[in-house]
């Protein structure tokens, strides 16, 4: 069984994303429980929790089908002491709020080290931010994604992935997300059902599928290795349907949240309903 959707909107109100995601007739969705462009936000209210939570019933989401998404501003990699401090201390709200929300996963961005420290320096502070929230919190999982690699990102690499991993204590509760087209630009080809078993053999050796909790699932206009994050919708982009198809056929992304981050989102009903059916074609 997979779970398909999209990163909904949640203006109105958490439970409002439910009910878009409802009426994109998604399986999934993604969302932000804070804005995503402000470091800081109001508790969530019991009344707002209860909204989210019955909407959830309602609609027949479980905790297994929603990906939250961290602030863009968070930074666990951070080389400056003090900034990362804001970062941990912001990430930490992110997993209490998805725990207050019913919720196991939080997806985030690894973090950058803005040309100031060594990348596998970077990539064990990141470790050590994870462990801080993981340690403060019960059942939240840390998704990582993987990146573009765009300016000092890490996560581009599968192995930086597997280098967090390592080091993070509870293994239990870290995973990894792969967005499509952030693997693209970092280099690894998806355009043809070949590329894409090989893609993920690599990903299996070097991470393993036992981590995968989510996807998200984007086209892109960039090109191979570009390192340049810049989504398109699905068969429009430099990927192409292939990798898509594919991906809907194979049972190692059964029971996962797989997310469209697509550019348009008043495609999203038809890229759903298309993934759907590739199931099965
Ligand atoms: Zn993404
Ligand atoms: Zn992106």
């Amino acid at each position: 069984m997979k779970y398909i959707g999209a990163h909904v909107s949640a203006s109105g109100g958490v439970d409002q994303a439910v009910i878009r995601a409802h009426e994109l007739e998604a399986t999934a969705f993604a969302l932000f429980t804070k804005n995503q462009r402000q470091w800081r936000a109001a508790p969530l209210s019991g009344e707002v929790i209860d909204a989210f939570k019955t909407a959830c019933d309602r609609y027949n989401f479980t905790s297994a089908q929603i990906l939250p998404h961290d602030s863009y501003l968070i930074n666990l990699g951070h080389p400056v002491m003090e900034a990362l401090e804001k970062s941990r201390d912001a990430f930490l709200d992110e997993m209490q709020r998805a725990e207050q929300l019913g919720l196991t996963l939080l997806n985030f961005h690894p973090g950058s080290h803005l040309k100031q420290i060594e990348e596998e320096a970077c990539l064990k502070r990141i470790a050590e931010s994870i462990n801080i929230a993981l340690d403060k919190t019960s059942s939240v999982v840390a998704v990582i994604e993987n990146t573009a690699g765009q300016g000092s990102n890490l996560g581009f690499r599968f192995e930086h992935l597997a280098t967090i991993i390592e080091h993070v204590e509870d293994k239990s509760r870290v995973g990894v997300c792969i967005d499509t087209c952030h693997a693209f630009a970092g280099g690894y080809d998806l355009r043809s059902e070949e590329a894409c078993v090989e893609t993920f053999s690599e990903f299996e050796r070097i991470v393993g599928f036992q981590y995968l909790r989510g996807m998200h699932l984007n086209d892109a206009k960039s090109t191979l290795g570009s390192r340049v994050d810049r989504h398109h919708s699905l068969g429009e982009g430099n990927i192409g349907k292939t990798a898509f198809s594919w991906l809907m056929k194979n049972k190692r992304f059964d029971g996962i949240p797989m997310i469209l981050e697509t550019i348009n989102p008043d495609i999203w009903k038809d890229e759903i309903a298309w993934l759907k059916a590739e199931q099965q074609g």
